[in-house]
């Protein structure tokens, strides 16, 4: 069949002007084999982020941050965008700037997974830069404002870590797309802790809703930890958007708990995730069993990609 019949086929609304236009609106999938084996009087649900663009949960403030960058005309046309990241921000960075036509340079940490490098700089094109893999996610901040105050002129630095408008990305799509997927009966919520992002943005957007609902942020139970994306918190440096005062608790996840539910979730749910999803899922099991009733929502970040390279299914 040509182009243009395949074209025929679809309606006028199903034509989109790029593939940034599928990013938010993902699906929320029930955890029904863990819920009724573990907590049967609570539900569990959660968001399936790598159906964005890019395959994370980190599409959505790359794009809200470009975005209103490019609005408040800090961003214009020839600069180049930079940030630090542990390799999600950076590849819907490095799609969102292929798609806009912005050069993207990134900062991770020498230690992440091989598919993400081979991907933000083979396919995307960003110019990566890679910090001393001993300082985690901080070496990697510290590098990019270091390399921003260099020539300030030359770059967009949203700095995800403190910029407003990572959380307000989640509170103007996540927190509604979970509202109205749950019927308006979530109870409680919970995600891990890299940014805050998602964390502090969806308890905002979700109480708005109902000021009811409890929320709860999920951290590595130790400083050094192999949950992809998470940051401990005692240990790190502090985002600035994040606020513990408004959550109403910590969940500590450890590393083995966090692989043995991603493992669970693949076996049980069919699902492929990601570390940090296995994380989620594992904190949502643990505030279940303190329930007796409720409907808990968290969010799955990304599939399992990089779980490959680390090793997380070499344990059974
Ligand atoms: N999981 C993964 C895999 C991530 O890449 C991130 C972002 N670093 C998070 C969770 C945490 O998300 P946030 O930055 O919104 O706290």
């Amino acid at each position: 069949m040509s182009k243009l019949a395949a074209a025929a086929y679809l309606k006028p609304e199903e034509l989109n002007e790029s593939i940034i236009t599928r990013i938010g609106n993902t699906p929320l999938i029930r955890m029904s084999s863990i819920d009724s084996a573990e907590c049967p009087q609570v539900e569990i649900w959660a968001k399936a982020e790598w159906y964005n663009a890019g395959g994370s949960v980190k599409a959505r403030p790359a794009l809200r941050m470009i975005e209103q960058g490019e609005k408040q005309g800090l961003l214009k046309p020839g600069m180049t965008i930079l940030d630090s990241t542990s390799g999600n921000t950076g590849i819907a960075y490095a799609l969102i700037g292929l798609v806009k036509g912005y050069k993207v340079k990134l900062v991770m940490p020498g230690n992440i997974c091989n598919e993400r490098k081979q991907l933000m700089a083979s396919r995307y094109h960003a110019q990566v830069v890679y910090s001393d893999p001993l300082q985690s996610s901080d070496g990697a901040i510290l590098l990019a404002k270091e390399i921003y105050n260099e020539n300030p002129d030359m770059y967009f630095w949203p700095d995800q870590y403190n910029n407003d408008e990572n959380w307000k990305s989640h509170y103007h799509t996540t927190a509604p797309e979970i509202w109205e997927q749950t019927n308006k009966k979530v109870t409680h919520f919970l995600a891990g802790i890299g940014t805050s992002g998602t964390v502090m943005g969806v308890s905002r957007g979700l109480r708005r809703f109902n000021s009811e609902i409890k929320c709860y942020a999920v951290e590595p139970a130790e400083s050094l930890h192999g949950i992809e994306g998470l940051k401990h918190m005692a240990s790190s440096i502090v985002p600035g958007i994040y606020n513990e005062s408004e959550l109403d608790g910590k969940i500590s996840v450890k590393t083995e708990e966090a692989y043995d539910m991603v493992n669970r979730l693949s076996e049980e749910e069919s699902l492929n995730t990601g570390s940090s999803s296995g994380a989620a899922i594992a904190a949502a099991v643990k505030l279940g069993k303190t329930l007796s009733e409720g409907l808990i929502v968290t969010i799955m970040p990304d599939s399992c990609e990089c779980d490959f390279t680390h090793g997380v299914f070499l344990n059974d």
